[in-house]
Formats: C-alpha cells, sequence, structure tokens
C-alpha cells in the first residue's frame, strides 16, 4: 500500500463507483481506492502482508502471511464478520498500529475492493499464494491466515483447496465453522463472552475454543506490584488453567494454531491499547477476568 502522488497516477482500465468510493483497477495488480471513510487515495499493490510486520503472527516459527481488511461494517457498506456481535467494540483491528492512517487505510481499500472488485481481489489472492508457496522450499511449511481482521468463509471462494500446499489458520465466531475445514484449513472457534454455549459445543466436538481473559487490577497490583495492564503489561496478565472443565494452552506463545491440541482452550490475554478500551471489553463481558482463587496455567 501506498499513497498517491500525481506521478503515480496511471490510466484506469476499470472504473467503478460505488457506495461512495471510487475503484480503479490500473492492472492485474494494482488498483486505487478513493472516497467514502478515506481521507486520501490509496494505491494498492499487494494483498497479502509478510507476517512477521504483525505482533499476532510475528512469534510463528513457520513463515506466514496474512490478509488484513477492515472488520464487521467498518467500510460503510458490506460486512465481512457476519457473526459479530460483542466482539466489534474491542477487535484488535482497533489496537495497536489500527489507528495509524496508512495502516487503516489499507485495510479500508482491501475490503473495498473484496466488495467491489471481487473477481480481479480473487485472482490476485491466488497469484500471491502461488508465488508465496514458490518462494520457499517445498518441503517446508507455510502458513496464511487470510482472516485477520475478518470472517470471511474462504473455502467458499475456492482459495483453500486450490492451494493444498499452503496450511491456512484462522479464528471463527460462527458456530457451526470450526476445526478441520479442510484438510489444510484450521479454525479455531472465538468466544465473544456471550457465546459460552457454542463455545461448549465445540469443545465437546473435538474443537478448539479462544478465550480472551483480563486479569483484575487488584489481582495484578498482590502480584506484580503494579496494576499496570496496558500496552506491554498486558501481556502478564494470567490465564487459568481450566475453564468449564477443559484444559486451557497459552494462546500467546505462538499464533500457529496447527499444533495446538485438539479440543482445548486457547487462552489468549486482553492486549489493550488504553484503558478506555480496556474497559469497555470488561463490561461487556467480552473478558471475563481470571478467578485467581483457582490453578492459575503455569503455576
Ligand atoms: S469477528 Fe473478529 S475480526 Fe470481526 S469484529 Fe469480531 S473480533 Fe473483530
Amino acid at each position: 500500500m501506498h499513497t498517491i502522488t500525481k506521478k503515480t497516477v496511471r490510466r484506469a482500465v476499470r472504473t467503478i463507483r460505488e457506495n461512495g468510493y471510487i475503484v480503479r483497477i490500473i492492472d492485474k495488480n494494482y488498483a486505487t481506492v478513493e472516497g467514502g471513510r478515506l481521507k486520501f487515495r490509496v494505491g494498492v499493490k499487494r494483498l497479502l502482508g509478510a507476517g512477521d510486520a504483525n505482533p499476532k503472527t510475528a512469534k510463528n516459527r513457520v513463515p506466514t502471511k496474512g490478509l488484513s481488511l477492515f472488520p464487521h461494517r467498518g467500510i460503510g457498506f458490506g460486512n465481512v464478520c457476519p457473526f459479530a456481535k460483542n466482539c466489534v467494540a474491542t477487535c484488535l483491528a482497533h489496537q495497536g498500529q489500527g489507528s495509524v492512517p496508512s495502516v487503516y487505510g489499507a485495510r479500508v481499500a482491501k475490503t473495498v475492493l473484496y466488495h467491489l472488485a471481487k473477481e480481479w481481489f480473487l485472482l490476485k489472492l491466488h497469484r500471491e499464494l502461488d508465488s508465496f508457496r514458490r518462494s520457499r522450499p517445498a518441503n517446508e511449511i507455510v502458513g496464511v491466515r487470510l482472516n485477520m481482521f475478518s470472517d470471511i468463509p474462504w473455502e467458499e471462494h475456492g482459495i483453500i483447496d486450490a492451494h493444498p500446499g499452503i496450511s491456512y489458520y484462522d479464528y471463527s465466531k460462527d458456530p457451526d465453522r470450526f476445526g478441520m475445514i479442510r484438510p489444510n484449513y484450521w479454525v479455531t472457534f472465538s468466544h465473544d463472552g456471550l457465546n459460552t454455549e457454542a463455545s461448549l459445543r465445540v469443545l465437546r466436538a473435538g474443537g478448539n475454543v479462544s478465550v480472551v481473559w483480563h486479569t483484575a487490577a487488584a489481582d495484578l497490583l498482590a502480584r506484580f506490584g503494579t496494576s499496570a495492564a496496558c500496552g506491554k503489561a498486558a501481556h502478564r496478565q494470567l490465564l487459568p488453567k481450566k475453564w468449564n472443565g477443559f484444559d486451557v494452552i497459552d494462546g500467546g506463545e505462538t499464533d500457529w494454531r496447527w499444533e495446538d491440541q485438539r479440543g482445548v482452550v486457547v487462552g489468549l490475554r486482553l492486549l489493550a491499547k488504553d484503558y478506555k478500551s480496556r474497559n469497555r471489553a470488561v463490561a461487556s463481558r467480552f473478558s471475563p477476568a481470571v478467578d485467581t482463587s483457582l490453578p492459575i496455567l503455569g503455576e
């Protein structure tokens, strides 16, 4: 992604004007998007981001790429998170670098292209996936997470089956979409504080469920002598050993969910950029508090 200057403006082979956006397809690898919720024209040269550029996938041992769209209904039309309810306000897309104009712009522009120039988008995605697979030795496992900030059933777009040499993984809030969706696609169901019944059904069926916990200020103060819980300090928050009788694993060590045991809870910590968003996640029940009177993971 880069911001357009006059020098880089080229003649479009196709222009689409819809929902307040103007999309110009310049060639098979390059498009521009402007209008709508964008304050400036954005050029999209690449859909997939390098895994090490994203804190979520940077910890993966396996080379990983990710596709970062703009979540839910955030571009003003369409919806890339049809099952999102209690997670929208606290979505990780709005934390970290999410509000940096270039990052925000790239995510919005890609999502607009997904909706308004779908054929172009999918063909480009296929090419980038092919090229990523070819860039690594044939016997090396490579990973792709297509729903960094979306919940799209990519298997329905033929993307997963077309690249059997790539190991895809995602999180989803669709209660009917979890586990081995395809031999090369593993999906972890995502708890949002209000879908506990569906989460337990997934666990009983042998699927995995991610839960985002926070540690209360008083518990942090008692253990660490400080109640700081945002930014870097958020990473020291605790995880329980069990949830509703199911084992919890530390999901913060890596984002690579392929090697997780099956039928377990993937414990994540509430990573809020500030206390306003932390308090919102707690108040909405999106993030349960760790009960420190019960066994803590790793202790
Ligand atoms: S479903 Fe996931 S990506 Fe979509 S709004 Fe909720 S947390 Fe964000």
